[in-house]
């Protein structure tokens, strides 16, 4: 029998329903399942599906991300950002980020000042830790900090989650063929 198209959690409000209905502490029970595969495995696995993910969720109708994460700036965001502003580095430096006690440069967000009508109005030309978010791809998924702190708030990280999950059922029952699940338009 063909599996009906999959009903993915699209944005933030869908996810808060979704994550009322879960345990509080459902985080720690998952990662303990995804032990089962192995960081590596994971990530493995994380690779098939992000794709996947990715491709059925419209960040526009989300932008959850960019109402309250800062995005850490590079190098060659900071070389390019002030511009688009018609900003000098210093004046830019002085209004437009934050700087942690190591260093790093951040975006001020809450929401960010480039969020216009739930679009980024710099898209072409964001910071590249915007561009990465969620940072699927980085190794250790299982292990990061960050994908924890996001699976609450990215639809992305939480289908993500929620499929790896269903994947290792399925492994453990025999039943779910992970490259059967599609996407709903
Ligand atoms: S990356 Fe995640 S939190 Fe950001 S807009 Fe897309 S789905 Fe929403
Ligand atoms: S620069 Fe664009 S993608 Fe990055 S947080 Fe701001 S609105 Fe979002």
């Amino acid at each position: 029998m063909e599996t009906p198209p999959r009903a993915w959690v699209k944005n933030a409000e869908e996810l808060r329903a979704e994550l009322s209905k879960r345990e509080v502490d459902e985080a720690t029970a998952i990662k303990k399942r995804l032990k089962e595969l192995g960081s590596e495995g994971v990530d493995a696995r994380v690779a098939a599906i992000g794709p996947k993910v990715e491709a059925a969720i419209d960040c526009t109708q989300c932008a959850a991300c960019c109402k309250v994460l800062e995005p850490e700036l590079s190098q060659a965001d900071l070389g390019r950002l002030p511009a688009i502003e018609g900003l000098g580095l210093v004046e830019f430096a002085r209004t437009r980020t934050e700087s942690s006690n190591s260093g790093k440069v951040f975006l001020k967000a809450g929401p960010c000042a480039h969020l216009k009508g739930g679009s980024c109005s710099i898209y072409a030309q964001r910071p590249e830790s915007c561009a990465d978010f969620p940072h699927l791809y980085r190794p250790h998924f299982m292990y990061r900090r960050l994908i924890w702190e996001h699976y609450t708030l990215c639809p992305i990280v939480f289908n993500v989650v929620q499929c790896l999950i269903e994947e290792l059922n399925g492994k453990l029952e025999g039943e779910t063929d992970f490259g059967n699940l599609s996407p709903s338009a």
